[in-house]
């Protein structure tokens, strides 16, 4: 069973504040030696420090969920794996409780700042990059809110929570329409360039159909020529034949971006013009 916590020991976690270092990094973190008292009332493995957070993690909570016991081997045969009868984890079964990581995080001043980007940071310094984790709004019957005290409960590295976004990592920081980003703090991996997010919104605006005002509350500034062209140049054959019907179907007097619409099956039909020259030229 996982233990009950009191939410008066949440409440108590604050005492160990004046030993808080001050010239650290808001995310350079350095481990306590707490005694095993202070383990104990803190409900904690490791109590850690930065410049900017405080983070008591608790290893191998028990969860609701299953997952495979590490005794499953399936490197000989993938559909039949062999199993540990004699692993105590799963009891022969093959099957365990899935446990998580329990990272209880307050900032340094207590205020009630609640930062996904550093959370995040959080959760792959002390979890893992791949590991995945959750934040929890309860039921109101178990509701705990008693500090400004963040709670990530966080799964194996192997895990994957089946739901969120499954499209890739997507990193910018450019400001486009009416969208606001801050600057990262710390340079995050694979930030996208300016241009190569704006072309990645317009190839979006161009596939939704959506141009004129819709696509400038998006990019800011309207797409020249020369950038319709490209997204559509990049399109496969069949896409494109799919775009020209599109847009085909919009020409007319009744569509409010009529212009526009005609200005995308001029640039269309220009791509087409050229393919079927290098069509000629490769197979005369
Ligand atoms: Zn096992």
């Amino acid at each position: 069973m996982q233990e009950q916590t009191d939410p008066l020991v949440r409440f108590v976690h604050g005492i160990l504040d004046a030993t808080m270092p001050r010239d650290l990094g808001p995310f350079e973190f350095q481990q306590t030696d707490p005694s095993s008292a202070e383990r104990d009332r803190f409900l904690c493995d490791e109590i850690w420090y930065s410049g900017r957070y405080q983070v008591f993690l608790r290893k191998d909570v028990r969860t609701g969920w299953s997952m495979e016991c590490p005794c499953v081997d399936r490197s000989e045969d993938e559909a039949d794996p062999t199993i540990d009868s004699d692993c105590e984890k799963c009891d022969g079964s093959g099957m365990t409780h899935m446990p998580v990581t329990h990272l209880s995080i307050k900032r340094g001043d207590r205020e009630p700042i609640h930062d996904w980007r550093d959370l995040q940071i959080i959760k792959s310094l002390f979890c893992g990059a791949e590991a995945e984790g959750i934040e929890i709004y309860p039921a109101e019957s178990r509701m705990v809110d008693t500090a400004n005290q963040f709670h990530l409960w966080v799964f194996p590295e192997s895990t994957r929570i089946p739901v969120g976004f499954n499209d890739g990592r997507l990193v910018a920081d450019s400001k486009y329409g009416k969208g606001k980003q801050r600057p990262f703090e710390i340079q995050p991996e694979g930030l996208m360039a300016d241009g190569d997010f704006r072309r990645k919104a317009l190839t979006y605006c161009e596939s939704k159909g959506m141009v004129g005002s819709e696509q400038i509350d998006v990019l800011g500034e309207p797409a020249t020529d020369a950038e319709i062209r490209a997204v559509y140049a990049a399109l496969p054959k069949d896409e494109l034949k799919n775009a020209i019907e599109h847009w085909s179907k919009r020409a007319n007097k009744d569509d409010p971006d009529e212009q526009e619409v005609k200005r995308r099956l001029f640039l269309i039909a220009d791509i087409n013009a050229e393919r079927m020259l290098k069509e000629h030229k490769e197979n005369p």
